[in-house]
């Protein structure tokens, strides 16, 4: 296909395809899928090798949001049967944070629900990003704490955080749609503050919420301008006492689809999987490693994610390798800007892009995470015990069979999943 030898030396040029071209993408058809996927493979080996980097979630303080966001299970008056419980202690952080490392994840994500922190959740967030540096020096720390303050960012970077996340979600247009308590402009804000601290910025999208192509090539093009060195991609799971529960709208093949044009858009960028993997992609998670260079291994926020060595199992499996805690992530380029910065911020150094757009938080998606527990199981069968007998070929329709809320690891006195 013409228009795949095109997306393929952009990608390779670092070049932007057309909106039309992402569009074009995303209405490619199931005959051509395997296609796409070689396509947007080459560009990402290109870029990233056979390298797939983990990173681990600590949900440091979990529901009571006074936020609104129609996806999370942490929101507002959320029904959802969650683990609810008040900031970790910074020991508690670090066991849980170390059991993540130990899987072999390279990156640690502390997120904690909320709008936004306190200067006082600052510090307590200090305090365990210094307790986890002070362990392993080599492991990345992520924050994850919503909408940032002046100075904020600044304080974390100071107390030893390498990156901080804050999605878009989705489009701007389709924005209000999803929660009415901040703005996608909030958002933006919040990841140039990032940006403007010399952290590496993570920012990324929910798909599966009811948006158009449109609105997905939307919000993958504002990402692109926004210039996050790593872009999660959520996949909606519908939790049951949220207001998109009903929302089951993804197949595997979509699901590929959006990962392949999001390549495609920031060919040079971390692309994750993020929540929804096992619940969505199901059996096609290995081929979509062949798009994303990046995965969360065990559980998500609030729901489980597949056993930890079924993470690694894929990976191997599929011809891929993990990431080691000394290879460098990012292509030169981008890794050589860190502590340097943009050219539109004099508080930074080095050469990303403009930071024009528009911004907002990540796994603080409350999930877009995914649930289920093993290899096909249930909570109680983490290392892949059948639970049910197996659904006779459901390829599509809701899979809430696959959906379950978190119960060990942070916040609980059982051993986590990683
Ligand atoms: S995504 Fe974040 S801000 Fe929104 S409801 Fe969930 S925890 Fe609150």
């Amino acid at each position: 296909m013409d228009l795949l030898n095109t997306l393929v030396d952009k990608g390779l040029r670092r070049e932007s395809p057309t909106r039309e071209e992402a569009l074009a993408v995303l209405a490619s058809s199931d005959e051509d899928l395997l296609d796409v996927v070689a396509a947007a493979g080459k560009v990402r080996r290109h870029w990233f090798g056979r390298r797939v980097k983990l990173n681990y979630l600590v949900n440091l303080k979990s529901g009571l949001c006074p936020e609104d966001c129609s996806y999370c299970s942490q929101r507002l008056g959320s029904r959802a049967e969650i683990l609810k419980y008040t900031w970790l202690k910074p020991d508690q952080a670090t066991a849980a944070a170390a059991a993540g490392v130990a899987g072999g994840a390279k990156r640690v994500c502390l997120v904690a629900s909320g709008r936004g922190p306190t200067d006082r959740d600052v510090d307590r967030v200090s305090d365990t990003i210094r307790a986890i540096k002070d362990q392993d020096g080599s492991v990345e720390v992520c924050a994850c704490l919503g909408l940032l303050s002046d100075g904020q960012a600044e304080r974390l970077r100071e107390a030893g955080a390498d990156a901080y996340n804050h999605n878009l979600n989705t489009s701007e247009a389709t924005y209000g749609d999803i929660t009415t308590t901040h703005t996608y402009a909030d958002r933006v804000d919040t990841v140039n503050k990032a940006h403007a601290a010399g952290l590496s910025a993570c920012s990324g999208l929910i798909a599966g919420m009811g948006e158009s192509d449109e609105d997905l090539v939307d919000v993958v093009f504002s990402l692109r301008e926004l210039d996050p060195d790593s872009v999660p991609v959520n996949f909606l799971i519908p939790m049951e006492g949220t207001p998109l529960a009903g929302e089951w709208h993804l197949t595997p093949q979509r699901c590929l689809r959006i990962l392949a044009m999001t390549r495609f858009v920031c060919p040079d960028a971390e692309v994750r999987i993020a929540g929804g993997r096992e619940v969505h992609l199901r059996t096609m998670q290995p081929l979509a490693l062949h798009l994303a260079n990046s995965v969360f291994l065990g559980d998500y926020l609030t729901s489980e994610g597949q056993a930890g060595h079924a993470d690694l199992e894929m990976i191997a499996d599929a011809g891929f390798e993990v990431e080691g805690a000394s290879e460098v992530t990012l292509p030169e380029h981008r890794a050589s800007r860190r502590g340097g910065g943009c050219g539109t911020h004099e508080d930074c150094g080095g050469g990303c892009g403009t930071h024009e757009g528009s911004g907002g938080c990540g796994a603080q998606a409350g999930d877009g995470g995914a649930g289920h527990g093993g290899t096909g199981g249930c909570s109680s069968h983490a290392g892949g015990g059948v639970c049910a007998p197996a659904p006779a070929a459901r390829a599509e329709g809701p899979r809430t069979d696959l959906v379950a809320v978190r119960r060990r690891g942070a916040g609980t006195d059982l051993a986590p999943n990683a």
